[in-house]
């Protein structure tokens, strides 16, 4: 590519509200044979609420009250869904020490009473041998219904699980069938679990995608794709996803991303749609035919 009709096509990214770093990542992006998006704030809002609450416990506005103190600790968006809904019903939060977070898995701390509290998600509860089996069957159903459930221990115990939904955005679905229309295999890739990841998936029209990994596994699976001889285009929103977006030929930030994200990113979209990342590969190939 000459490096005038290049600019010409940054140019042209640019007044659509996208924002190229380099010649070259506009380049690679008209060569893009698979997308991977991440699920949660790329997909969906990224504005996650508590929609469904069960304690096995009686003592609920305590429970809530864990919750609460647990999740102060955290910076992840489920944990401010789970602190509104704590903070609405009007609980206090109890005092917890040796507060830790577990990355891709959740969060856990000591209570009042000496005892061990863990938030989280199924991996994690059943990794410490917590037994989830008095809550299976609502988690089932709440899966299914595309909510992500946190589950919360006392002392080893299940005590109580929240359903949360995250909405997809409103143009999502439209905009990944743009996409595969325009010749891109698209896969999703999240730390959310199987089911509600297949849910999510169904719901939006990707067959492809992989659930339950944590952020080095998407980069590993990014270097798979493209060993199998895929030239990968990755879109992610959060701190978890920087090392992806660095790692594919071309990472695109969306939005309110992080600073982290847009500083690992080739291509920068100013709005928070899918239809900009369309809307920049159509631009770098229309910019790269104009040459040939
Ligand atoms: P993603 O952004 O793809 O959902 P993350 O690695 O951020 O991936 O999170 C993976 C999973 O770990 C979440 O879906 C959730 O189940 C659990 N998790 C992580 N942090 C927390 C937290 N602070 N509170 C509750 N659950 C958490
Ligand atoms: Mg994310």
């Amino acid at each position: 590519a000459t490096p005038i009709s290049t600019m010409i096509g940054v140019g042209k990214a640019a007044e659509h509200g996208i924002l190229v770093r380099s010649g070259e990542a506009l380049q690679t992006a008209s060569r893009l044979t698979t997308l991977v998006v991440d699920k949660t704030g790329t997909l969906t809002e990224g504005k996650p609420s508590v929609t469904e609450v069960h304690c096995l416990d009686k003592d609920q506005a305590r429970l809530l009250g864990m919750v609460a103190a647990l999740e102060r600790g955290s910076e992840h968006p489920l944990a401010a869904a789970l602190l509104i809904h704590a903070e609405r019903a009007g609980a206090e939060a109890v005092e917890v020490t040796d507060f830790d977070s577990i990355t891709g898995g959740g969060v856990q701390a000591t209570g009042p009473q000496g005892e061990p509290l863990l938030l989280g998600n199924a991996r994690l509860l059943r990794e410490a041998g917590v037994d989830l089996a008095a809550g299976s069957g609502l988690a089932d159903e709440l899966e299914k219904r595309a909510r992500t459930v946190v589950y919360l221990a006392v002392n080893g115990r299940l005590s109580a699980l929240f359903g949360i939904s995250d909405p997809l955005r409103a143009d999502t679905r439209e905009a990944v069938k743009r996409l595969q229309t325009d010749g891109l295999r698209v896969v999703m890739l999240t730390g959310d679990n199987e089911h509600t990841a297949a849910a999510i998936a169904r719901e939006v029209g990707i067959d492809d995608f992989r659930a339950g990994l944590l952020p080095e596994d998407k980069h590993t699976e990014i270097e798979r794709l493209q060993q199998a001889g895929e030239v990968v285009g990755m879109v992610g929103d959060g701190i978890n996803d920087a090392p992806a977006l660095a790692r594919a030929d071309v990472g695109f930030a969306i939005g309110q991303g992080t600073d982290v994200a847009i500083e690992s990113a080739g291509i920068t979209l100013m709005r928070s749609s899918l239809h900009g990342i369309a809307d920049a590969i159509e631009i770098s190939r229309l910019t790269l035919r104009n040459i040939k």
